[in-house]
């Protein structure tokens, strides 16, 4: 029977396929696909890890005092039993050659199965059995994180192979933004999460890959199965399960329609983004990582406005992250891969909802830290990690030679973060000068993304060269919002007066100063969004390679000198999206100048 699952639309499109079930874990656990080429040394890894732990138990019965309740010695030859047992291993084996999932990954799909089967059993004492099956599971888990890890196949390989010719969709209680990120250059089609926010960084994955996306759908994943045929309507955050033949063929055409329109939309790729009364409009991308430069630049954008540095720290644990030579290579290569082309990079965003071990938010939640987004996140990090702030500022410096980069910061809220980042970039400029090795200049900018930063602006333009507004993260601030929250992502509005009123003021602000400001927040890439931030007076907008075209139609159709009358009445109205939404449709049908339909 078909079913329906309503979420929050985050990334656009429809996406049909089948379900890939990524399970929630206790442990942190990575996901990847193997190359098919090693999956018996995969398979092996497993194995191994395995007779680790039953050595343990072996030790541990052995070891067991002689007053021990004899439950115990039971309840380890339990646990010695699921160890063997077929149904754990075999089909974990399997999981692993079949679907060449990396082995963490096959363990925790099968505990996923094996746990609805004890779900449903009659026998209370039977059911129960489920927390014995749990530990020993986390146990392999564990013993796996501990040993050396599966390779990384870094490519779509493993999928292939699987999925054969049909579309695979994701499905997670929570997907980790590192495990996010190792999918991103995967063959999924689409992701369901149970949890999340517009803004939360799965759904800004999910934008960039530009792939159609739900997220907050609550029990999707409980209520889905492996393999089930199902429906993504990223436009209207629908999930439906088992389709219909009519609903089925009723979406296959819309997917039609959609190609159809990205292949008219391609078309603008290498038009000058020029509105009507002449005005220039920068539009530029932000990526995770410097593979990305080719989509920007297909895009037709004409630079980075936001590479997300942190993704290049995450999952790889706290001992390993990444030394100044390897970064510098990273960079080298998203700066060369530009061609000239201007690169904005920003310094480490950890914390929060991207912590560095690839926690996903909801387990984040469950940690000891009580508010992660008002923790020790973003430059704070860094600041309180100088040694690794300065790897990355020499990094970025070196980077510079290679082609033009600017450096970006975000979080900053006090004049005293401000004076201690800069001290530190003097002191990097001065250790590379003496070093002798070569290295560029930077423009430095800061990202306006808390509202005492909005709120001292001036201080703000005094010591930097240019200023991004990082909407997403502002919009959370002003308005006490956990972007990743899906149980208030209802109030998460970006038409909130106080919202408009931050950022208009940012932006006059920043042009009365001569300094350049742009917004790299996801209000930038929304088509809806695009007309009042030019009548705010915005020209500088970064976005992901996939919104650049729609939002660059609707720049070519506007005029930014009648949009400009409109705002006054906007940021005074009770009711912003209301008065815009009135306003905006008069002016497009009121046939003055060649403003028409705007519709994208
Ligand atoms: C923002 O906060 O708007 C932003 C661009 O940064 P991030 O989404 O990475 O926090
Ligand atoms: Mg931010």
């Amino acid at each position: 029977m078909s079913i329906q699952i309503f979420g929050l639309p985050v990334s656009r499109g429809v996406a049909i396929g089948r379900a890939v079930l990524v399970a929630s874990s206790r442990v942190d656990v990575p996901h990847h696909f193997i190359d098919p080429a090693l999956v018996d040394e995969e398979i092996a890894r497993m194995i191994r890890a395995r007779d680790v732990v039953a050595h343990e138990f072996d030790v541990l019965k052995r070891d067991l005092p002689r007053d021990a309740p004899s439950e115990l010695a039971a309840l380890l030859d339990v646990h010695q039993m699921l160890l063997q047992d077929e149904a754990l291993i075999g089909a974990t084996a399997d999981w692993i050659s079949k679907r060449h999932y990396n082995a963490e990954w096959a363990l925790s799909a099968q505990l996923e199965v094996l746990a609805r089967q004890f779900d449903e059993m009659e026998d209370p004492y039977l059911r129960e059995r489920k927390a014995d099956l749990e530990q020993v599971v986390e146990r392999i888990l564990r013993t796996l994180a501990r040993g050396a890890p599966s390779p990384m196949p870094g490519t779509t390989e493993g999928a292939k192979d699987f999925g054969g010719d049909e579309p695979l969709v994701l499905v997670a209680s929570d997907i980790a933004p590192a495990d996010m990120l190792s999918f991103k250059r995967s063959v999924f089609k689409g992701f369901v999460t149970d949890v999340g926010g517009k803004t939360s960084h799965t759904a800004i994955v999910a934008r960039s890959m530009d792939i159609p996306a739900v997220v907050g759908a609550r029990q999707a994943s409980n209520l889905i199965r492996q393999d089930d045929c199902i429906i993504i309507d990223g436009d209207a955050g629908l999930v439906i399960v088992d389709p219909s033949p009519i609903v089925l063929e009723e979406y296959r055409f819309r997917q039609r329609q959609s190609e159809l329109e990205r292949s008219r939309l391609a078309r603008l790729r290498h038009t000058p983004a020029v509105t009507l009364d002449g005005e220039r409009v920068e539009l530029i991308a932000n990526i995770e990582m410097p593979e990305d430069g080719v989509a920007v630049l297909e895009a037709g954008a004409v630079g980075v406005g936001l590479f997300r540095s942190e993704f290049l720290f995450m999952n790889r644990g706290r001992d390993n992250l990444p030394d100044e030579e390897e970064q510098y290579e990273v960079y080298r290569r998203a700066v060369e891969g530009m061609k000239g082309l201007p690169v904005t990079i920003r310094t480490v965003d950890i914390g929060a909802d991207k912590p560095l071990d690839g926690m996903s938010p909801n387990e984040l939640r469950h940690e000891s830290v009580l508010n992660p987004a008002l923790g020790l996140r973003a430059i704070r990090w860094s600041l309180s990690e100088p040694g690794m702030f300065r790897r990355q500022l020499r990094a970025l410096y070196r980077a510079a030679y290679h082609g033009p980069v600017k450096i970006m910061i975000p979080m900053l809220a006090s004049l005293h973060e401000i004076r201690q980042t800069l001290e530190n970039i003097a002191h990097v400029q001065r250790q590379l000068t003496e070093s002798g090795k070569p290295f560029g200049a930077c423009e430095v900018g800061a990202m306006i993304e808390v509202p005492a930063a909005a709120l001292t602006l001036p201080i703000f333009l005094r010591h930097f060269d240019f200023l991004s507004i990082g909407t997403n993260d502002l919009i959370q601030y002003t308005l006490a919002i956990d972007r990743a929250d899906e149980a208030v992502a209802h109030l998460y509005d970006p038409w909130n007066p106080a919202v408009l009123h931050l950022v208009s003021s940012i932006i006059a602000q920043a042009r009365a100063a001569g300094k350049a400001v742009s917004v790299c927040g996801e209000m930038a890439g929304d088509p809806i969004f695009t007309e009042l931030l030019l009548a705010m007076g915005l020209r500088s907008f970064s976005m992901h390679p996939s919104q650049i075209a729609s939002v660059k139609q609707r720049v070519l159709r506007a005029d930014t000198r009648r949009l400009a009358a409109l705002l006054e009445p906007v940021l005074s109205s009770d009711d912003p999206e209301q008065t815009w939404t009135e306003l905006f449709a008069a002016l497009t049908t009121s046939g003055h100048g060649q403003m028409v339909s705007v519709a994208a």
